[in-house]
């Protein structure tokens, strides 16, 4: 390959990575995030332009582009919105195995052993584990996959540890290879090939013992992973584009992981090896009485109000509501009433569910409040709406020590003037913990479907 071509390959990438970088931070402010993406497709598409003029065989690859890309995209125009979880799920779990066959295949065209091995072994390591894990996190979502008897979690964990004994004890046999400190413990060709192995189990049984509802954190730690195993797959094939686009994955997903974490008050060990502990003590008792409201009533007390505070959970999304919801709002401040939108980080089902849902509606997102900036204005709020929202408003996670949530931050809605709870029945959140909020003197329950009993409220203003 002549230098100008080299240089020429390398300016293009560092374009792509720069377009990468400047993209990514577009998608931080609601008002550039869209031309943020554009910005992130330009750098792909032009890191994929300078790939396959380096390539004997472009036109295999730009099929195979043109096949897998017609198949996401019929997979992403099908998808329901409260399926993304699991088609995210999916598409990590095959940018896994990318890096996984790319430096499988690196391995086998290697003649000797070289420091470079240790690099691609990781990958394989890393991508298999992202790859099997991500299947199981999909059936456990999509509940195809109910929770593991508990000797299988057991046997679960040992295998996990073993299998990081067995890439600590692959690495040591490479390097004595390496530097011909004998004895060879065992073939490097055969090593590697357990080593397959291994990473595809060690995924499925790191993410088995999980409970289904912490798969949104565990997709995205394997979607951190996906990009540190494309890094390596960079370094191992020397693609500066693959470095910097897998640095940028891995480093973001791992701060939304973090992020995830905070916001439920758990550690990221509680979260992948402990889970939701049982209730303690009375924890689970609640006292007070539950009142249910009509539609008709909830209207009155909606159309006097001065301030309306609407706090959506993953229930809006189950009902579709976030158009009625935005109908309703806009009813509201015709009225002459201030309307604001308390999002909580981990309402839903995915991090940001609720912020797509409602920019899909057309709310202003300088009417989306965090609970920082809402708590404590709470009291002077005249009417809370929760919209199929259950934990993030579940006041004893700051009232009662014994409960599973307790410490998770929480939308402090109950200290309002009056909470009108929207959902169909009295049953629990994902947590699986009873809500005292549904039994508070200022509480008023709307029972059904909350697309349906806001519709009936928005029917009410038109009249
Ligand atoms: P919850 O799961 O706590 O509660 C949702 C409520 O919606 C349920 O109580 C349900 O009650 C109600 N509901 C369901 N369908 C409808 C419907 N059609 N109409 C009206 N109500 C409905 O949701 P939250 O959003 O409050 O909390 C999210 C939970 O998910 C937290 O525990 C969080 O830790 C967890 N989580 C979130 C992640 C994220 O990234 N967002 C990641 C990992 C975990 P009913 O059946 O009676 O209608």
């Amino acid at each position: 390959m002549d230098f100008n071509y080299i240089f020429l390959q390398e300016f293009g990438y560092i374009l792509a990575a720069i377009l990468f970088i400047f993209g990514l931070k577009m998608l931080g402010q609601e008002s550039s995030a869209a031309r943020g993406n554009l910005v992130s497709s330009i750098g792909m598409f032009l890191a994929i332009l300078v790939t396959v003029t380096n390539i004997i065989n472009p036109i295999l690859v730009l099929v195979a582009i043109l096949l897998g890309g017609s198949i996401g995209a019929l997979f992403a125009l099908r998808v329901k919105m409260t399926s993304i979880p699991e088609m995210v799920a999916l598409f990590n779990g095959f940018g896994g195995l990318s890096s996984f066959f790319l430096a499988w295949s690196e391995f086998t065209s290697t003649s000797e052993i070289n420091i470079l091995i240790l690099i691609t072994s990781l990958t394989v390591f890393i991508g298999g584990v992202t790859f099997s894990g991500s299947v199981i996190a999909f059936l456990k979502l999509s509940e195809s996959l109910k929770s593991s008897p508990v000797f299988l979690d057991k046997f679960s964990r040992v295998f996990l540890i073993t299998s990081f004994i067995y890439l600590g004890f692959f690495t040591v046999t490479v390097l004595l290879d390496l530097f011909n400190f004998g004895p060879n413990l065992l073939a490097v060709n055969d090593g590697f090939i357990v080593l397959l192995i291994v990473s595809i189990l060690a995924g499925i049984f790191f993410v088995l013992p999980i409970g289904g509802g912490d798969m949104p954190v565990v997709i995205s730690l394997l979607n951190s992973l996906s990009g540190v195993a494309a890094a390596f797959a960079g370094i191992v094939i020397s693609n500066t584009a693959l470095i910097v686009a897998g640095c940028l994955v891995g480093a973001s997903g791992l701060v939304l992981t973090l992020i995830m974490a905070k916001s439920m008050n758990r550690s990221l060990y509680n979260i992948f090896f402990v889970g939701y502990a049982a209730p303690k003590g009375d924890a689970q008792e609640v006292s007070g009485e539950v009142k249910p409201i009509s539609a008709e009533d909830s209207f009155l007390i909606l159309e006097s109000a001065s301030s309306v505070l609407v706090v959506p959970g993953y229930g809006m999304a189950v009902a579709q509501a976030q158009h009625v919801v935005k109908e309703l709002g806009d009813l509201l401040e015709e009225n002459g009433c201030e309307i604001n939108f308390g999002i909580h980080p981990v309402a839903g089902r995915m991090p940001g569910h609720m912020n797509v849902l409602l920019a899909e509606a057309n709310v202003p997102y300088d009417n989306l409040l965090e609970p920082k900036d809402i708590n404590p204005k709470m009291s002077t709020v005249d009417v809370v709406l929760v919209i199929g929202a259950n934990d993030v408003v579940n006041p004893s996670a700051t009232e009662q020590p014994g409960s599973p949530i307790y410490g998770m931050p929480i939308i402090e809605v109950h200290k309002a003037k009056t909470v009108i709870i929207l959902k169909r029945s009295m049953s629990s959140g994902f947590a699986g913990v009873q809500n005292p909020l549904f039994f508070k003197e200022n509480s008023r329950m709307l029972f059904g479907d909350a697309k349906e009993s806001i519709s009936k409220l928005v029917a009410e203003f038109k009249d």
